[in-house]
């Protein structure tokens, strides 16, 4: 079993396939030539990348993702400052040094977006090259980066993994690799979804570890609003898109108290719009589970796991994200959360859907009222395509993200006033989420080649 850990990662914006994976990709390509001793024979290196990866790769910040990744930044712990300062080094060095070993790289040339393929195995290929001083090849490593931050060298893409079920070196006592498996547990052992993904954790390490390691998550999303509520200005990347948080937040703030229905709706509105705001800026965030829907998750802690002065309540937040990352890990392992592999209901969907079962946990739903909360959220986001305007993780991701908030709150409550058997399973929408994917035209998966993306002019 994969971790909730994994779905939950920190790093930085605007897309965590395009931006955390290629750096992750980048710092395990150099990690490798260490390993392989043959770092001291590297002369230049050079990144191909393909698909997705070329197509929206610009407006996805990729190419300072690559260059990141084999400064040897990583996302979790990169210092913005730093990192900005090493690029700005790199492009006007056009190398960088590895302990004294000088190593050319110009980021202008040596990142060749390659328009042409489309791997049969992964749509967001990037391909690695090392050569010597005679230009002869030392290594060259085709890696995929598969959504949510995750990567895979195309050995691991290639080996068909038994029930579905991602082997670590972890043996957990609950293994499930579908919804019914999991339900089927809760009912064996009478426990709830997330007791049962605490005890898969508990495997892995202490129980104050994870419990540290939620409540950090939750630090860094409640960090990522209060960033976005604070930062006014344009959006970087040319679209002229304005960060409308920091003025929604002053009208909610000085407008009179109201007992106003709909003002349910502002603030979830503000609270997702804060974070893909700065996701948007190329700040700190959570994949939740990816950067480009990461502003739901957090949206629904900060309105729903909170005191009334605004603090979090972490026994609830731990509940919400051990419940929504158990759901995740369903997707994760049945189907994808790459919106180049899936469009946006692999992103926003499933974030959507996460958030809703975590909702209905929180609010004390049965197991079978979580597994339809999560089954409703993604069921109504079906066919959500992708379609970026200027390739950039702003138009339509940060509204999408304000309304998939909402539509997962819904979702939670027509889940908790229902005590039937619904005729759909979280199983069989996560099935057809699948198969629609892989039906829906590549001209609506992260390659801004249709929908918005053609018929609203990015200048
Ligand atoms: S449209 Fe959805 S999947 Fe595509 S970049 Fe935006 S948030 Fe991600």
């Amino acid at each position: 079993m994969l971790s909730i850990l994994d779905i939950f990662r920190v790093g930085i914006g605007p897309s965590s396939s395009h931006t955390v994976g290629p750096i992750r990709i980048g710092v395990r390509f150099m990690a490798r030539l260490v390993r392989e001793g043959c770092m001291a024979d590297v002369a230049r290196i050079t990144a191909r990348l393909e698909g997705s990866l070329a197509l929206t790769g610009v407006g996805h910040a990729t190419p300072r993702a690559v260059a990141y990744g084999l400064l040897g930044f990583a996302p979790e712990t990169i210092d913005a400052r730093a990192a900005e300062a090493a690029l700005a080094d790199l492009h006007a060095n056009k190398a960088f040094d590895v302990a004294g070993h000088v190593i050319a790289f110009d980021p202008e040339t040596d990142i060749i977006f390659d328009y042409e393929t489309l791997s049969d195995i992964h749509p967001n290929g990037m391909e690695l090259t090392a050569y010597g001083k005679t230009g002869a090849v030392i290594s060259r490593q085709m890696y995929y980066s598969t959504g949510g931050g995750f990567i895979a060298s195309r050995r691991q893409l290639l080996t068909p993994l038994p029930d579905d079920i991602v082997p670590t070196t972890v043996t957990v006592p609950y293994e499930f690799g579908s919804a019914a498996e999991l339900l089927e547990i809760c009912a064996a052992q009478n426990m709830t979804i997330a007791q049962v993904v605490y005890a898969n954790e508990d495997a892995a390490r202490p129980r104050a570890v994870t419990d540290a390691a939620l409540d950090n998550i939750v630090a860094v999303m409640m960090a990522c609003i209060e960033r976005g509520l604070e930062t006014p200005g344009v959006l970087p990347g040319g679209l002229n898109v304005n960060r409308r948080a920091p003025k929604l937040w002053n009208k909610l703030n000085n407008a009179p108290p109201s007992n106003e229905r709909e003002s349910l709706f502002d603030w979830l509105n503000l609270y997702a719009m804060a974070v893909n705001e700065e996701n948007a800026a190329g700040g700190q965030v959570v994949t939740a589970p990816t950067n480009g829907a990461a502003g739901i998750i957090p949206a629904i802690i900060k309105h729903y796991c909170s005191r009334v002065d605004g603090n979090i309540i972490p026994e609830k937040a731990r509940i919400f994200l051990l419940t929504a990352g158990g759901i995740g890990l369903l997707y994760k392992q049945r189907a994808s959360i790459s919106g180049a592999e899936m469009g946006c209901q692999g992103e926003v969907g499933v974030a959507c859907s996460m958030a809703a079962g975590g909702l209905a946990a929180v609010w004390n739903g049965t197991t079978q009222q979580v597994e339809s909360a999560a089954e409703i959220g993604m069921e109504h986001n079906l066919g959500l395509t992708c379609d970026p305007v200027g390739g950039l993780v702003q138009i339509p991701c940060i509204e999408r993200n304000a309304i998939g908030a909402s539509k997962a709150v819904n979702a939670a409550r027509l889940a908790l006033h229902s005590d039937d058997v619904m005729r759909v399973s979280l199983d069989q929408v996560i099935e057809t989420m699948r198969q629609t994917g892989l039906d829906m035209s590549t001209k609506y998966k992260e390659t801004s080649q249709g929908g918005l993306a053609v018929n609203v002019v990015a200048c």
